[in-house]
């Protein structure tokens, strides 16, 4: 992950901090840091741009909503042995994978098939429950047939 440490110290301005954890909380990042100065702890909050769009299966555009796909997974992990960071990990992975892409509106279909990829080295079961809403499985069939694509 890229570190924008120019950032000064609150408390004695030298621009020499060092990041000691960063987490995802809706939408943006917080990072505890803490001075090489004078070693003081403080807390930034960066807020992640929208850089891309998401077209919707019915046409609607909106903007990537990282908690949005964030509370999909983690409902899909209930009771698995899939930890926050792991998922928190995930999304990371995907979204860079989307800037990468260098596109500003990417197909809805594009994400949830990312996810469902990641999910599926993850955790088996994750995967299959995401996959099942996301796809709008109808029928037992419908999740033999993935069962099987899981096993290749
Ligand atoms: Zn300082």
């Amino acid at each position: 992950m890229k570190r924008c440490d120019r950032l000064k110290c609150p408390y004695c301005l030298k621009p020499n901090t060092n990041v000691l954890d960063s987490r995802h909380s809706s939408g943006a990042i917080r990072r505890r840091r803490q001075c090489n100065e004078c070693s003081k702890r403080f807390t930034t909050y960066e807020r992640v741009e929208n850089t891309f769009s998401v077209i919707k299966k019915n046409g609607k555009i909106e903007f990537f909503d990282r908690q949005k796909i964030l509370n999909g997974v983690l409902k899909a992990c209930e009771k698995r042995p899939v930890t926050l960071e792991q998922v928190d990990n995930m999304l990371d992975h995907i979204e860079a994978e989307l800037r990468d892409k260098h596109t500003t509106k990417i197909p809805s279909k594009v994400i949830g098939n990312l996810v469902i990829d990641k999910l599926k080295k993850l955790d088996g079961v994750a995967y299959m429950r995401f996959a099942s809403v996301y796809r709008g499985f109808k029928s037992p069939a419908q999740f033999a047939k993935e069962v099987e694509k899981l096993k290749k």
